[in-house]
């Protein structure tokens, strides 16, 4: 038995400026066949100047997508090379009109995705007869707080011209965290991204940030360290060279910031990074914007940092699995003494794999509010927290 998962579909070269051409001119006489030209001759039976107006309006109509039909290209090649000139004008713009929030609206953390790299459930629970994976058999149904994506948030805050969305890693399934949790949220622009280290988990959704640089805004700021900006030419060449590309052809349009272990701004916002390790010599970055630090990915945070971390109010720690520690990243218990020594005021958790059952291990982090105070729990796909900055 053959069973498709899927067709791929040639789309003709000029479709894609489909969205631009106005409805129901050209395109209605090709669908309806000779209905026009009927209906012409049945308004010239009645007046000579209804059939002159109607002919007009036609040829007007026609022209006016010929127009559009044969310029878009170069409209849109213009518009492209003008963007980097435009560097925030049109990014403030944009956001202010698409965003439409109050000034008086707060910040709030967006958990996109709370999960490993493969993803929670893994597909080889789910195949294997035996099925003895209880959390991807509960992840496999709709709402579940066990299905997790790819390990991202998004930062939104105020400014004066509108609500900024910045997010941090777009990794593999970027695509279907956004598809899930963008439109219930009423997302539309992302005004940067911040990359915390280069593995496919965190940037190998990059490429899919074309559908907001070809249809929402001119282009998107990203801020990277340098190593992790030297694994991106390659994994991602045609991202930062764009003079490879073919003329015409719509990728992403990022802007690259490099990015050293030293605060930088973001939309005005002070960003300040936390270097961690990620297993033995490989260095990510957490973050810290305000009271809130970020680390998804982490074995281990080296003495230098934690001065970084003194009066966090809202840590969002990395804790991959419930019993021990992998190389690359921390595991439960190891997680809890972090947040023991860094004395956070409240704790979520990220990064969690399968063995992870948020309502078992939420459970058991409810104890030690009871017995030693501390404030931890595991953060889930869809989770929003306000946050002071
Ligand atoms: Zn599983
Ligand atoms: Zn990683």
């Amino acid at each position: 038995m053959v069973q498709f998962l899927g067709t791929v579909r040639v789309t003709p070269a000029l479709a894609s400026f489909a969205p631009y051409r106005r409805q129901g001119s050209s395109f209605l006489l090709q669908r309806n066949g000779l209905f026009p030209f009927k209906r012409i001759i049945q308004a010239s039976l009645q007046s000579s100047m209804f059939l002159l107006a109607y002919t007009t309006k036609l040829f007007i109509w026609w022209f006016h997508d010929l127009l559009i039909y044969f310029t878009m290209p170069f409209t849109k090649l213009l518009w492209l090379s003008m963007s980097p000139l435009l560097t925030g004008v049109f990014i403030t713009d944009i956001s202010s009109n698409a965003s439409a929030q109050s000034p008086t609206e707060k910040s709030e953390i967006i958990f996109l995705g709370t999960g490993t790299s493969e993803g929670i459930p893994r597909l080889s629970c789910l195949t294997n007869p035996l099925k003895t994976c209880p959390v991807c058999s509960k992840a496999v149904e709709p709402g579940n707080k066990n299905r997790r994506l790819n390990t991202s948030i998004l930062l939104r805050h105020p400014s004066p011209s509108g609500m900024r969305n910045i997010l941090i890693d777009a990794g593999k399934f970027f695509y279907h965290s956004a598809l899930r949790w963008f439109p219930e949220f009423g997302l539309r622009t992302i005004d940067a991204v911040i990359i915390t280290h280069s593995h496919a988990d965190a940037i190998g959704g990059l490429d899919d940030l074309r559908d907001w640089t070809n249809n929402v805004q001119p282009h998107i700021p990203i801020f990277v360290a340098p190593r992790d900006f030297e694994v991106m030419k390659k994994t991602h060449y045609y991202l930062v060279d764009t003079s490879v590309i073919i003329p015409g052809a719509a990728v992403s349009e990022l802007q690259f910031n490099i990015i050293n272990e030293e605060p930088f701004f973001v939309n005005e916002l002070k960003i300040t990074p936390l270097p961690v390790w990620h297993g033995p010599g490989y260095r990510s970055l957490g973050f810290r914007f305000g009271n809130v630090c970020y680390i998804s990915d982490a074995s281990e945070i080296p003495e230098e940092t934690y001065p970084l971390l003194k009066d966090c109010e809202i840590l969002i720690l990395d804790a991959l699995r419930p019993d021990r520690s992998s190389s690359t990243h921390f595991g439960l218990p190891r997680a809890l003494e972090e947040v023991r020594k860094i004395k956070p005021k409240r704790t979520l958790f990220t990064g969690m794999m399968h063995l992870m059952d948020h309502d078992v291990v939420n459970a058991y982090l409810a104890k030690l509010k009871e017995t030693e105070g501390l404030d931890v729990e595991l953060s889930y796909d869809g989770l929003s927290i306000p946050v002071r900055l």
